[in-house]
């Protein structure tokens, strides 16, 4: 019997996340493959975090004929509830399944790089595993691996280059290797399936953006509404709640009619509609549906549209969803060298139209649809002055009362194949001190003000999934598109959805509290955390327990005011066991 291990060790590239919560369509294309090949293949899928966890898990990659890797890093994120592999543990993991035919999948393979963290240079896989892998997928991960199930594993007659032919080519993998997702540990509450749309930017007619691979794969090649769909309703079926359609270049862009000839195509608003709305009849009680990147310079150019098409998102998606906008820079400079999608004016025009449609709260605590900002720093043409207008562009925005989900600052990784690869990492190196200050004062005199506006103290926010401790901090977050970081002070169980009550604010995170709070047997960490009460109150509260009624617990208070400003935060459990 075909026995195949997949071991995903992450991607995380400009226009697919794999890291978990999410993962990526890659090990389910995949899975497809070998399933349509020999629908008796056992697969053993596991994730890096697994293994290292679990040393055994190594022992049983080895029992495979095939061992399929996946990796590779070209935009690094902050991870709370995995960390991408990195070379030295796949040597460590793979150095005893000399029996096992291995082959390497991802980015890390198809650029030709290992990227660790932003501004470091990329590390030539080949150099790093020549001796390690039989073959490096350039390709298609899930053509490539069929052709390899084809010629009986012979990598010899293997081109590693194989591409699917077109979109529509990976229909016949994709719905049968959803229930590979089964095997995920995240499976079924917390797991996100990451759904490809298409692949190419129109941009790519233009040459792209300097720093950016997307444009290598060319026009976009739209994959059938019909497609998606269908892929949606297997994973559906296997049990999947939480999408996010988040792999292509930009969701405003999907199915527009001259994609392949104008940089900018007009958006399609009927396809958008029948992909939204078919989602929401095929999966009606899926609990997760947003979106990723969108393209400012199509907003901003096509206002019309892009309000109708934010308004056809926040009909069928789930609340606190965000539009990742690639804004890189705002220097006009760099804008310019760099063949920029977008001016600081289209940017701001895209922000203000997103504000528009999406700020009111939704269902689960959180604005329906924001916008998030990706800059990019290293980039040709950056000096002092960069630094200086991206800031004050962030400020203005602050100043109007607009809303921002996100800003996410980092410092390119020069990928293989992209303009920027030849200048290397150069420019990020000069203004390392530069970048550091300046996000430290985005941090401190932007994000946080900005936090205030999206989650105010007292909102309550819905299904926050307790992930780890720090300390006598239980950590969690709501599933979905770039979810708010929550602490809860006290100690928590894990892996259970709780609501919570917002008592204050970090810089990209907040406080909050399980709400309604049971006072009679809340943690003293979690009670002096109740706005107005601190440590003395909470330990006045702690030694009058058990309050019987409320007017016993505002007694307890020095005074009322705050004793009954707490009642919007609690409540009293029956006292008659107690
Ligand atoms: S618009 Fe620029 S950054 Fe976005 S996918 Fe195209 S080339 Fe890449």
């Amino acid at each position: 019997m075909l026995k195949v291990s997949i071991l995903d060790g992450y991607v995380d590239e400009p226009t697919c996340l794999g890291v978990p919560p999410y993962i990526s369509p890659y090990p389910r294309y995949i899975a497809g493959a070998i399933w349509h090949f020999d629908r008796h293949a056992q697969i053993f899928y596991v994730t890096i975090d697994q293994v290292r966890n679990n040393k055994n898990l190594s022992k049983k990659l080895a029992e495979s004929n095939l061992i399929i890797v996946i990796a590779g890093v070209t935009v690094p994120g902050r991870y709370l509830s995995g960390f991408p592999v990195s070379p030295y543990e796949l040597k460590n993991i793979l150095k005893d399944t000399q029996g096992s035919l291995k082959i390497l999948c991802g980015p890390a393979a198809r650029h030709g790089g290992f990227g660790l963290s932003g501004g470091e240079k990329i590390r030539e896989t080949k150099l790093l595993f020549n001796d390690l892998f039989d073959l490096f997928v350039e390709g298609d991960g899930e053509t490539v691996v069929y052709d390899l199930l084809k010629n009986n594993l012979d990598v010899e007659k293997t081109d590693p280059t194989l591409c699917r032919s077109d979109a529509h080519a990976v229909q016949k993998f994709a719905a049968i290797g959803s229930k590979v997702v089964s095997q995920h540990p995240f499976f079924p509450n917390y797991l996100i399936c990451e759904i490809e749309t298409y692949r190419g930017c129109p941009r790519s007619i233009v040459g792209g953006c300097s720093f950016c691979s997307e444009p290598s794969r060319g026009r976009p090649d739209f994959r059938p509404i019909e497609d998606v769909l269908e892929e949606i309703k297997a994973l559906y079926r296997n049990g999947v709640r939480h999408f996010r359609i988040g792999s292509q270049p930009c969701i405003f862009s999907y199915m527009a009619k001259e994609a392949d000839r104008n940089e900018f195509p007009k958006p399609n608003t009927e396809a958008l509609e029948k992909l939204f709305k078919g989602i929401r009849c095929i999966a009606p009680n899926l609990e997760t549906l947003h979106i990723d990147n969108a393209n400012p310079g199509v907003l901003a150019r096509y206002p019309q549209e892009c309000r109708e098409i934010a308004k056809i998102i926040i009909r069928y998606h789930t609340p606190g969803d965000v539009a990742a906008l690639g804004v890189e820079s705002v220097d006009p400079i760099v804008v310019k060298k760099n063949n920029l999608k977008a001016s600081a004016e289209e940017v701001f025009s895209a922000i203000k139209l997103l504000n528009e449609v999406g700020a009111n709260r939704g269902y689960n605590g959180l604005p329906e649809l924001l916008p998030g900002l990706n800059f990019v720093f290293g980039l040709y043409g950056e000096t002092k002055k960069t630094f200086e207008l991206n800031y004050e562009f962030l400020k203005k925005i602050l100043e109007t009362g607009l809303l921002l989900r996100r800003i996410n600052l980092r410092q390119l990784i020069p990928i293989p194949g992209t303009k920027m690869f030849k200048i290397g990492n150069k420019i990020v190196r000069r203004n390392k001190k530069m970048f550091h200050s300046f996000k430290r004062k985005v941090r401190e005199e932007i994000e946080q003000t900005m936090l205030r506006r999206i989650a105010p103290q007292g909102v309550v926010l819905k299904n926050v999934f307790t992930e780890t401790y720090r300390g006598k901090t239980t950590f969690g977050r709501q599933i979905g598109s770039y979810p708010l970081l929550v602490g809860i002070p006290g100690v928590f169980p894990l892996h259970q959805f709780i609501d919570v009550k917002v008592v204050d604010h970090g810089y990209r995170s907040v406080t909050a509290i399980p709400y309604p709070l049971d006072i009679n047997k809340a943690s003293l960490e979690t009670i002096e955390n109740i706005p107005g009460i601190g440590k003395k109150r909470a330990t006045r509260i702690i030694v009058s327990r058990p309050f019987k009624n409320v007017d016993d617990l505002i007694n307890c208070f020095d005074d009322n005011a705050i004793g009954k400003k707490t009642l919007e935060y609690i409540y009293l459990s029956s006292t008659q066991h107690s």
